[in-house]
């Protein structure tokens, strides 16, 4: 699903890494950095719930994701589309959401999950779903949502000059929805 490369040097591992520190990333996520391989993440997180808090864990996901934006942008930006003269130099609000259907494009060409962007009238909505083959196993999928979070909102911000947009998970695949939709306001917060 969303941010399924876990690997030392990919994007999730170094906003991870950026949050938690490397001692703490390993210690959680030492299965991954030691077997070089792709693990899931899940029992990783359970620990750190154990350890934290689902709360605090969440807002952990959401910062590691925000972090992890600059590596995204670093090391797939320019397959996503973000140094194409047709993005570069529109004006804001288009910007973002031509950024937005950009992102979406490209997870949904990445990773084996489908994203969709709708306009609805102060914010866009993400909606996020398998296909509709893999739809019956979705609950076993790990959820990744907080992290996809902070890295809209990373994004947002990015093409927002520093400012701050709000991003929240108005429904959740891992919570029974069919699909998760994430929305996003417009306006940044003053
Ligand atoms: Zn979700």
């Amino acid at each position: 699903m969303l941010m399924e490369n876990n690997l030392p040097g990919s994007v999730y591992f170094l906003g991870l890494q950026e949050i938690l520190g490397p001692e703490e990333t390993k210690e959680y996520f030492a299965a991954a950095s030691v077997s070089g391989r792709r693990e899931s993440v899940t029992p990783a997180w359970k620990k750190m719930e154990a350890h934290y808090g689902a709360k605090s864990v969440r807002g952990i996901a959401i910062c590691a994701g925000r972090a992890a934006f600059k590596y995204l942008l670093t090391q797939e930006g320019k397959e996503i589309g973000f140094e194409s003269d047709d993005f570069r130099f529109l004006p804001l609000r288009l910007k973002l959401k031509r950024g937005l259907t950009l992102l979406s494009a490209w997870f949904t060409q990445t990773f084996d999950t489908s994203i969709e962007l709708e306009p609805a009238q102060k914010n866009w909505l993400l909606k996020v779903s398998e296909p509709a083959e893999r739809a019956e196993k979705r609950f076993t999928d790990e959820n990744n949502c907080s992290f996809f979070i902070g890295l809209v909102q990373g994004f947002m911000t990015w093409v927002g000059g520093g400012k701050y947009y709000r991003v929240v998970e108005t429904q959740c695949r891992h919570q029974n929805a069919p699909y998760c939709c994430f929305q996003i306001d417009k306006t940044p917060l003053e």
